[in-house]
């Protein structure tokens, strides 16, 4: 048995409201001079909250390598494994396409954009690039596999460690048991995490602490339509259309997933990264769903890369939104664009923060909206970011369910145990 953290989730759900509390004295009160509340930002909220995501993401390669190889090392039959790769990228295109066409259908039935005057913008800098589909493509394949893993590109990764794991499995009797040192090594990593997740109350205080005391609680004060509406499809998204897809893809029970979920969506909220979220989405997949191994060391890592349900509505959104207060009519056929658009976009979106504000400048282009635009989408982009990459990993975590179902690869027993 692995030694994991007790009581994760309520230590971190305090740490929170703590991180929050202080973060919202320390902004609205006049009590604390300007040097006392610059120290406490600079050296607790953000030093506490980048040692956090430093020590999540020293945790990304390693785990996706080893877990990926020792998983597919023990596979029986390798066929399966052709399976599983299109099963997982099929439902992956598909729930995208439905978390955009929900959120089009919202934004011109609700029209968040009307009687809205474009503000003025905030500059595009210190934003993460985002890279076109075509580079995507190409760097699935890597050509030196350590500049792959010393860039976090995980696809290079993912693709490195299939081939790796294959040659393994069909060496199995020439190499002795040299798979099983792979397995040994995936515990010994498994381990490392759940030792980082002791620290993730101290880690969630300073980053929400961090964010609340840049920002106060003002976020909702502009654009709040397309504010409140974004956040009700994003919850609709993950309440509603994964129930469904769990309930009949895969006779899974929502509210037992929701629940087990709970962990990987606040570190999802916190860190507003999908990539920095794989530890612990791989352990609640794993270990707290019954995924077995072979099927959730691929479908999570893949799906923190490419697929970003709420990046794709956030997208669908913001196009209506940025339409409306521009005075431009989308036409049906634009609609359905947006739709390939966004799921495109949201495959070649990195899995960090704030990424997809800067794929969405792809789908304005596209259709001559004004980009100055982005700006207003910036302002109120720090909380969104954060519920959408908690629906995002959801979204990873429901297809592994699915896949993993309908490969029997799915532990119903460990799924029920509370
Ligand atoms: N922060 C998101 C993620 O990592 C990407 C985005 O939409 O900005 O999943």
């Amino acid at each position: 048995m692995l030694d994991a953290p007790k009581n994760l989730t309520r230590n971190v759900l305090i740490a929170m409201f703590l991180g929050a509390l202080i973060g919202a004295i320390l902004y609205y009160s006049s009590f604390f001079s300007d040097g006392i509340k610059d120290f406490i930002f600079e050296y607790i909220f953000k030093l506490g909250g980048e040692i956090f995501i430093n020590l999540l993401k020293l945790m990304v390669v390693p785990l996706v390598f080893f877990s990926l190889v020792s998983g597919i090392a023990s596979l029986s039959s390798l066929k399966s494994f052709g399976n599983i790769a299109s099963k997982t990228i099929a439902l992956y295109l598909l729930t995208t396409a439905i978390a955009v066409s929900i959120s089009l259908i919202v934004g011109s039935i609700f029209q968040p954009g009307s009687g809205y005057l474009m503000a003025e913008t905030v500059a595009l800098k210190d934003l993460p690039e985002g890279q076109g589909i075509y580079q995507t493509i190409v760097n699935i394949v890597p050509a030196n596999i350590i500049d792959a893993m010393a860039k976090n590109q995980m696809l290079a990764i993912v693709f490195f460690s299939i081939l790796f794991g294959l040659a393994l499995n069909k060496t199995n009797h020439l190499t002795g048991n040299l798979s099983e040192s792979f397995e040994k090594l995936n515990t010994v990593f498994l381990q490392l995490v759940l030792m980082v997740m002791k620290f993730a109350p101290i880690g969630v205080f300073c980053l929400i602490g961090k964010f609340v005391i840049t920002d106060g609680f003002n976020i909702f004060q502009d654009v709040f339509m397309y504010v409140i509406l974004l956040i009700s499809v994003l919850l609709f998204h993950a309440f509603v259309t994964y129930s469904l897809i769990l309930r009949f893809f895969a006779s899974i029970n929502p509210l037992h997933f929701f629940y087990k979920m709970k962990d990987a969506a606040i570190f999802a909220f916190s860190t507003s990264s999908s990539a920095a979220t794989i530890p612990v989405t791989l352990k609640t997949v794993n270990q707290d769903m019954g995924v077995k191994k072979d099927i959730a060391s691929f479908v999570v890592p893949v799906g923190a890369t490419i697929n970003m349900d709420g990046t794709a509505i956030m997208q669908g959104m913001a196009t209506v939104f940025i339409a409306q207060i521009s005075g431009i009519d989308l036409t049906l056929i634009q609609y359905v664009q947006i739709v390939l658009l966004a799921v495109v976009t949201s495959i070649g979106t990195a899995a960090v923060p704030s990424a997809g504000t800067i794929t969405l400048v792809i789908i304005l282009q596209q259709f001559g909206l004004p980009l100055e635009a982005i700006g207003i989408i910036l302002a109120v982009d720090r909380i969104l970011d954060m519920i959408r990459t908690s629906v995002n990993v959801t979204g990873d975590a429901t297809v592994a369910c699915v896949v993993a179902k309908s490969e029997n690869s799915f532990d119903e027993m460990v799924f029920n145990k509370t």
